[in-house]
């Protein structure tokens, strides 16, 4: 079966993020189970990326599928203009009841980069239906990822990865990211030259920036690099003094991955509007919202219809997904969840010493909530040689999925993910590292 599949696969599929010149095929995974997924040949692999960061409650949770099936038979898809439906409306109450108060709106997509998209037409469009028409600039932090639509493009144009595209990419204003790790001595600095940057920033545009945006405590794409919560307090505060909106993008931080159920609660500040995907359905279907203060959806309210928030998908606010996101958030009412996220930190950071012992030229170590990740020789990530993927196909002959970001190795498993699992994969990460080492 599994030739067949790859026949196909290598046939007609396009896949996401490949050069298919030098990828090795790809696995068909058959069936998911917990942390674990298993391969046409029933060979299984524990999931240590949650399968792109989506996966909370395991693969296949049962609670989620059957709340799936249910809705499917009963309303499987309405259109969302002039329309609503009650998985819509539970879900909306129910994110409102558990994000700061001040966060009230949803506006509904379907991924991550479209949840970006919104935010940004919402700040922008804030001051444009103020008539403040000057204030037209983003803030983005250097190495910060935000999707691959093109306004998620444009604000995270520092990361690299678009260089074909530069020329369409609206401008934006890039401040360094003080990045840290265990046993940094000079985090302070860091902050202090990015908060001297933004400072300048903010002279020079008076009255020309709509909004910063940024990944709030831990950057993703750009190699998992963590920053200080106090230092983005500070970021905030200063913004907010030149009436700058704050736009945080928890598409990937959001639903305890960080530690607390939004990074924004380690941050101690509440932004404008707020950016949730990935998790927000458990990881079964793709489902997004952008959330916002009642005085940004104050300023698109007119009797023209110019003023209002233009934009929309066929499948805004699927049933199927809010059926599913209700399910995910219910499961955490039991307070399990966030019992395992703390399990899997404190797993973390008991076993990263010991592999900093184990593995040479392991630097930067460094632990958020569920996710622990370090670099290979040089704590900037790049990804100029291929190592990584030598390291993935290395760890996949061991049974785990990972997926390395260059030189950066990271863990960010399920939450449900076994003590004993995530505790064997320590112990083999230091061969694995070897073998693609001298490979
Ligand atoms: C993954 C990600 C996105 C994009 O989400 P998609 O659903 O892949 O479009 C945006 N922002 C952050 C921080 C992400 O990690």
């Amino acid at each position: 079966m599994m030739t067949t599949l790859n026949a196909i696969d290598t046939r007609h599929i396009w896949h996401p993020f490949t050069q298919h010149a030098t990828a090795r095929p790809n696995i068909p995974i058959i069936r998911g189970e917990g942390e674990w997924l298993f391969d046409a040949e029933g060979k299984r692999l524990l999931d240590l990326i949650s399968s792109w960061w989506v996966t909370i409650h395991g693969h296949a949770h049962p609670a989620i599928a059957e709340a799936i099936y249910t809705q499917a038979r009963q309303l499987e898809q309405v259109i969302f203009a002039g329309f609503t439906h009650e998985p819509a409306l539970r879900l909306a109450e129910k994110l409102a009841s558990l994000l700061p108060a001040p966060l009230q709106r949803v506006f509904f997509t379907d991924n991550g980069s479209t949840a970006v998209e919104v935010a940004l037409k919402m700040a922008y469009q804030y001051w444009y239906n103020r008539g403040e028409h000057t204030r037209t600039r983003f803030i983005a932090f250097e190495g910060a990822y935000h999707g691959d639509t093109f306004g998620a493009m444009a604000v995270g144009r520092s990361s690299g990865f678009y260089g074909p595209f530069e020329p369409l990419l609206f401008d934006v204003l890039t401040l360094p990211y003080p990045a840290t790790w265990e046993g940094d001595p000079d985090v302070a600095q860091k902050e202090a030259d990015a908060l001297e940057a933004l400072r300048m920033l903010l002279e020079q545009y008076p009255e020309g920036i709509a909004g910063l945006i940024c990944e709030p405590l831990l950057q993703g794409s750009s190699g998992m690099r963590i920053c200080r919560p106090e230092f983005l307090k500070l970021v905030v505060d200063t913004v907010r003094d030149h009436q700058v909106l704050v736009i945080f993008d928890e598409v990937m931080t959001g639903f305890g991955r960080t530690g607390s159920l939004f990074a924004m609660e380690q941050v101690g500040r509440t932004p404008d509007v707020v950016c949730l995907a990935k998790g927000l359905t458990g990881g079964f279907l793709p489902l997004a919202v952008t959330v916002c203060q009642d005085e940004i959806y104050e300023a698109f309210l007119s009797q023209s219809f110019d003023k209002a928030l233009v934009h929309g998908h066929s499948y805004t606010a699927n049933p199927l997904g809010c059926a599913a996101a209700c399910a995910s958030l219910a499961l955490f009412e039991s307070g399990q969840p966030m019992e395992s996220v703390h399990r899997i930190a404190s797993l973390h950071r008991q076993q990263m010493p010991q592999l900093k012992e184990s593995v040479e030229g392991l630097v930067a170590p460094r632990i958020q909530g569920t996710v622990a990740a370090f670099n290979l020789f040089s704590p900037k990530t790049t990804y100029t040689d291929n190592l990584g993927k030598k390291i993935e196909r290395a760890a996949l002959a061991e049974g785990l999925l990972l997926r390395p970001l260059g030189n950066c190795i990271y863990m960010l498993p399920p939450y449900c993910t076994a003590s004993d699992a995530l505790t064997e994969a320590y112990a083999t990460l230091p061969g694995i590292i070897r073998n693609a080492l001298s490979s």
